[in-house]
């Protein structure tokens, strides 16, 4: 990249826990920032300390309406979509219409300025899988009209209308299917199990058990998979197909939840809820495609992590005193 027009990114979703991280990421590497984002789930202030940064600007819309006119960018992430299933599901209806207008917008503009698209997409194409460890071969096992199918579906569609506009229109694209991905800046009220468990923990309140806690996932910490989206964007060349970006250490909700009461030193209670409908009973991500093309794998162990967001968590529920929580809908519980 050598002119100043070919240091301009444009992240979409840079207000939310990870869209900030990457804007970091990227300042840091000496681009010029523009963030899209209609502060849905995203906040100002996890892009405060970049207020006085002369390479960093904010836009606010939505990308599932029409865009204003934006600055010509060599490249654009994707990362505009609530990805906490309590607030996913809150307006199902917007969240599919973000995953597919806002896609289909953005690959618009990447067509036309001649930019590298990439989109955050999700472990969730798998569904409730039934091959394991999940590989990008792997065609998933989604319910399309439950009521994770806004988040399932509309990311599924935005893949297909990602490579679609590689196969038709030859736009220079890549995707991320991204796992669990926890860490400071996650909302106390973001619905998902790390930032519940942990603000649970630290606040002495019961901890939310859904369903048996057998259950399992992969969590990776942020920094690890933000330094996985940048080298997804650099790398050069067609890449032929999506790219899993996770961290493979699988354990059980039970297993997080012991951690976190570990470190925490924590006396609450643990308590049952029951299971969302369609809950995955697992997900481990196969890193093998990531580690070759990219050189890729998570360097920061669940302890390490969890040390980082349970300080940050500690630092928020001071400063906020809150430690309101979403909660999955009625609609969504299994019964049981
Ligand atoms: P987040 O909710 O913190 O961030 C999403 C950001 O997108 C927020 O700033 C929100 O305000 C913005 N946004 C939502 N709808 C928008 C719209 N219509 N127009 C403009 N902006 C909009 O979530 P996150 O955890 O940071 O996730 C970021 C991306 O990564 C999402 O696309 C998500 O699907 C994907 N992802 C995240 C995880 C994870 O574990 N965190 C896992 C898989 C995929
Ligand atoms: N979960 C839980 N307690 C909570 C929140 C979530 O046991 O307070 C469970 C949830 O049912 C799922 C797992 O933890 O089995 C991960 O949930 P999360 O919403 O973090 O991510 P996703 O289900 O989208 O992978």
């Amino acid at each position: 990249m050598r002119n100043g027009q070919s240091r301009q990114v444009l992240v979409a979703g840079g207000a939310g826990f990870i869209g900030s991280h990457l804007c970091d990421a990227l300042l840091a590497d000496g681009m010029h920032v523009i963030c899209v984002d209609n502060f849905h789930t995203g906040r100002m202030r996890n892009l405060d300390h970049l207020r006085r940064e002369p390479r960093f600007e904010v836009i606010e819309a939505d990308v599932s309406e029409t865009l204003p006119a934006l600055p010509k960018v060599a490249r654009i992430f994707n990362l505009a979509c609530p990805a906490s299933p309590p607030h996913y599901q809150a307006d199902p209806v917007h969240t599919m219409l973000t995953s597919v207008v806002g896609t289909h917008q953005l690959l618009s503009l990447a067509e036309t300025s001649g930019a590298r698209f990439l989109l955050a997409s999700t472990s969730e194409v798998y569904g409730d899988p039934d091959m394991h460890p999940q590989p990008e071969s792997y065609t998933g096992n989604v319910n399309p009209i439950g009521p994770r199918a806004c988040y399932d579906e509309g990311k599924r569609s935005a893949e297909t209308l990602s490579f679609d506009f590689e196969r038709a229109r030859s736009t220079d694209i890549r995707v991320a299917r991204i796992f669990n991905t926890y860490g400071p800046r996650m909302r106390a009220d973001d619905g998902r199990v790390v930032s519940n468990v942990v603000c649970q923990a630290l606040s002495g309140e019961p901890i939310t058990v859904y369903g048996s806690g057998q259950q399992t996932r992969s969590f990776c910490y942020v920094d690890d998979l933000v330094d996985g989206l940048m080298r997804l964007m650099a790398c050069n060349g067609k890449l032929a197909g999506p790219v899993n970006l996770g961290n493979p250490a699988e354990m059980t909700i039970d297993e997080l939840v012991a951690a976190v009461v570990a470190l925490t030193g924590s006396r609450s209670p643990v308590v049952t809820r029951p299971l969302p409908v369609d809950d995955p009973r697992r997900r481990r991500p196969d890193i093998a495609r990531a580690k070759e093309l990219l050189g890729w794998a998570p360097k920061t162990s669940l302890g390490q992590g969890l040390e980082a967001t349970i300080a940050w968590f500690a630092d928020e529920i001071a400063v906020s005193g809150t430690t309101k929580r979403m909660e999955p809908s009625t609609a969504s519980l299994a019964v049981g």
